[in-house]
């Protein structure tokens, strides 16, 4: 028989969780005003709001930790994350940040100008904000197969060349400062970019003249499914792969707290000395002085180790495989979710799922708080709420889907808990007929209103 996967490590410290009862949580997610995030971490079993952050470190980068050197200037510790930037990105300039968004923000003060546009694969929603924040737009080129959640394609997150070339084209060179790849593609569902796409969109940006950077995030998860996925880099190792992508790059952002393996950080990675120059300034005035730029010489040295171990095959294979155990579990008990499975995620249909709870009341929150109430699992809506109203007319907007996401934090949970979330939204699943009522908003922020929102049942 084949071996099946295990996890490549062993636990040496642990967490523990909160049991609690239905009544408790019924009571403690009416005082939370029906609102996941307004409740406190202890009282949820499984946590699957984010990836973002909520990883486990090992044994070697807690090392890391205690060997750090926190000069202000010239750190050991920089100049070592320097080193693994540049071994895993080809990239020889590096400057930290304190987080995914702050990078975007030097980089972009540096770059992005009133009236500019930014083509790219769905930018992720701080990557647009800090676009339209300097009065330019950020345009989609995402491929139209993305945006149909029942079609299987194995690289969703591929930029659309002839989208891409209509914006060249219809633009003016000095109006498009680059064009941003995002790997893997966060907001269709962590899908990934293929080795070839990326390669035919730097050759079509440089017949135009236009640099290519890359939001990294997910940049190792997408160097895995590019292995699995695309016949001929199967024999390449991860890191390899990282390179070779990197290679029709000018530059990228990263939020460390992703595929860095760290609770937090960020930074820019560039190739060119005078962008890097430029930069550099941006860096001094937001985050820091160049040798720490918002990170602590100790949280520098645990991501220089955390960028080499999520780029070890052995990791992202059973990284990635949690990830589709869920997906596959649910797809064996018939519960509608977005495919293929993403890299850091699972999307679950909630209009399919709860078809009897009108989108006035919101399906994918409804899902969301029965989930919670059933087992104390915590995923987050992806839906009319996070949607917002429409500035101009100040009605609610119903986007085209609306789901429930779990994000999956990695090596923290094991595949018991996967299992565990699989089966209460199995027992949800059975009852759903008789879930005909949904939440209405009694307060909410005039934007991004879905970390404040309090709302009561219909
Ligand atoms: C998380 C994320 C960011 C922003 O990073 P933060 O560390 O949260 O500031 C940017 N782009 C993508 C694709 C992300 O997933």
């Amino acid at each position: 028989m084949k071996l099946p996967y295990a996890e490549p490590y062993k636990i040496k410290m642990v967490e523990p969780l909160t049991q609690s009862t239905a009544e408790q949580r019924q009571d403690w997610i009416a005082k939370a005003n029906f609102n996941l995030f307004n409740l406190e971490s202890h009282k949820v079993f499984v946590d699957l709001l984010t990836d973002s952050g909520t990883g486990a470190m090992s044994d070697r980068q807690w090392s890391a930790l205690m060997s750090a050197d926190e000069s202000y200037a010239g750190s050991r510790s920089f100049h070592d994350l320097k080193n693994a930037v540049n071994k895993i990105t080809g990239f020889p300039f590096l400057l930290p940040t304190h987080q995914g968004r702050a990078a975007e923000n030097v980089l972009f003060s540096a770059l992005v100008k009133e009236h500019d546009v930014v083509p790219g694969n769905s930018h992720f929603d701080t990557t647009k904000g800090h676009i339209e924040f300097r009065k330019a737009s950020a345009i989609d080129c995402t491929i139209e197969q993305a945006f149909k959640t029942e079609l299987e394609h194995p690289f969703k997150g591929n930029i659309d060349l002839e989208k891409l070339e209509e914006v060249y084209k219809t633009h003016p060179k000095d109006q498009i400062p680059f064009c941003l790849i995002t790997v893997t593609c966060n907001t269709s569902g962590g899908q990934p970019v293929s080795m070839e796409n990326i390669k035919a969109v730097r050759e079509l940006s440089k017949r135009y003249g236009i640099p290519v950077f890359f939001d990294g995030a997910r940049f190792a998860e997408n160097a895995y499914f590019i292995k699995q996925r695309e016949a001929n880099e199967k024999d390449k190792s991860i890191k390899t792969i990282c390179l070779e992508m990197f290679s029709y790059g000018d530059g990228m952002t990263m939020s460390s707290k992703k595929d860095g393996l760290v609770n937090i950080g960020g930074f820019v990675a560039l190739r060119d000395e005078q962008l890097f120059k430029k930069a550099s300034t941006f860096t001094i005035i937001y985050e820091g002085f160049i040798t720490y730029g918002g990170m602590s010489g100790r949280d520098m040295a645990a991501l220089a180790v955390g960028l080499d171990e999520a780029t070890e095959l052995n990791y992202l294979e059973s990284r990635i495989s949690q990830v589709q155990l869920l997906g596959e579990r649910l797809i064996e008990m018939g519960i509608p979710v977005q495919k293929p499975i993403g890299g850091h995620a699972v999307f679950v249909d909630a209009l399919k799922f709860l078809p009897n709870v009108s989108r006035e009341e919101f399906p994918a929150q409804t899902l969301g708080v029965e989930l919670y109430k059933e087992a104390g699992i915590r995923g987050v809506e992806i839906g009319a709420i996070l949607a917002d109203r429409d500035p101009q007319t100040r009605e609610n907007r119903f986007p085209q889907t609306e789901f429930l996401r779990l994000a999956i934090p990695r090596r923290t949970y094991t595949d018991n808990h996967m299992e565990y979330v699989a089966i209460a939204l199995k027992n949800i699943f059975d009852r759903r007929e008789e879930i005909t009522k949904g939440y209405e908003i009694t307060e909410e922020a005039p934007i991004m209103r879905h970390f404040t929102v309090k709302m009561k049942p219909a």
